[in-house]
């Protein structure tokens, strides 16, 4: 039997590359919480190193100290709010209408606690002319360490959140498929034999059946991360009803699709990135949105009043919402490949015409970190074309 088919040697150049890309989006992740924590200590390093005398450097640290705990209070009043109304989770209803009121909630929860403030004497106000020029300098320190700190608070919270989510896997809709029990078992041996002979990594694998009809499509997780991970395939009902039962050669297609992503190690790291956004666009997203406009308009009207100093924080604002822009273009780019290269392996196991029909039927996601239908049957046309018609490895 030959195995030096041309795609497989693509498809094993692809898998590093897979990997990595998502090992990439956990650093770059992970990294941004570590900035928007370690902000604080550095504004305050900063500014006692430049201002100096001793006097105003106690009080540099004192305003610094006081803008953190109010960032504390802060972030646990908006996690509260987030457990609430269950935005923390991937699957709730009436989304516009949560997203409005944790947003209304956020800014009521800011209001209050820098009201809370007034009677320890810190007084938060702006105004634009030069008298008042140190008030106005520690009002943007204040409110500037507070924002960075709180929302860095929320993000470390998110992000622990997720893990748990993905572990959480263990629910009770969930009971282990026996091997050798049903025809989804056959599916998945057959893929499994084929993978050997084209000497792919042997992998551990188990099938769950998910007793819930909320999903369709069957979803791959990875249960332990040691050297050998265990990869899980939860199997919703439906899609044995309605996918199994009626279009086979649509369901070997799409679990050959699945196990494509254990193959390119990026099984943990997508959930966990794809919750991670999920909840990012519907909590600070709008939050760094209307911060962003806010530092524009002061940062313009600081200048028409010849204050170019006051620039600064709106800067540090702005250049903190585009790094989170090209985040997410990061991940959109990264999941775009990773799907691309699963269908590219899925339409080799079985064929283009299975794949396409079950991208063009089956693949509703409409989230924007998702390439769409038509992307992906574009690359997958235009892949098969490059790499070419090889025949089925079992014929
Ligand atoms: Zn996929």
């Amino acid at each position: 039997m030959p195995t030096n088919y041309y795609w497989v040697s693509w498809y094993k150049e692809q898998l590093p590359r897979a990997a990595k890309a998502s090992q990439q989006l956990l650093t770059n992740l992970r990294g941004m919480i570590i900035i928007l924590l370690v902000m604080p200590a550095f504004v305050a390093g900063l500014l006692v190193f430049l201002i100096g005398s001793d006097g105003q450097a106690t009080e540099i640290l004192l305003l610094v100290m006081v803008a953190c705990i109010s960032a504390i209070v802060y972030a646990v009043g908006d996690v509260f709010a987030l457990r609430l109304l269950r935005l923390d989770r991937l699957n709730v209803g009436w989304l516009p209408l949560r997203v409005g009121l944790f947003q209304v909630l956020s800014f009521v929860n800011d209001g209050v606690v820098n009201i809370a403030l007034y009677p320890i004497g810190v007084r938060l106000s702006y105004s634009f002319d030069s008298a008042h020029s140190t008030q106005d300098f520690e009002t943007l320190v204040f409110l500037g360490i507070q924002v960075i700190f709180s929302r860095g608070l929320l993000f470390a919270y998110l992000q622990r959140r997720y893990r748990a989510e993905v572990l959480s896997f263990d629910m009770p809709q969930l009971l282990q498929i026996p091997p050798g029990n049903s025809v989804v078992c056959g599916m998945v041996d057959d893929i499994l034999r084929r993978c050997r002979e084209l000497s792919l990594p042997e992998l551990r694998l188990s099938l769950w059946l998910l007793r819930s009809d909320r999903t369709l499509l069957p979803s791959l997780f990875a249960a332990s991360q040691d050297e050998k991970t265990e990869y899980r395939m939860v199997i919703p009902r439906p899609f044995l009803s309605l996918v199994v039962a009626d279009h086979p050669d649509c369901a070997f297609a799409i679990l050959a699709h699945e196990m494509s992503h254990a193959f390119q190690n990026d099984v943990e790291l997508w959930s966990r990135n794809d919750l991670f956004y999920s909840v990012f666009a519907r909590t600070l997203g709008p939050q760094f949105a209307a911060i962003a406009a806010v530092s524009i308009v002061s940062a313009f009207l600081a200048v028409a009043a010849g204050r170019i100093e006051s620039v600064g924080p709106a800067l540090l604002v702005l250049s903190l919402t585009i790094n989170l822009l090209r985040t997410q273009r990061t991940v959109r780019n990264a999941r775009k490949t990773s799907e691309h290269i699963a269908d590219v392996f899925a339409s080799y196991l079985t064929s283009v015409e299975s794949i396409s029909q079950s991208i063009k039927e089956y693949a509703t996601d409409k989230s924007r970190l998702h390439p769409s239908p038509a992307e992906r049957i574009d690359y997958l046309t235009q892949m098969r074309t490059q790499l070419g018609y090889d025949p089925k490895p079992n014929e």
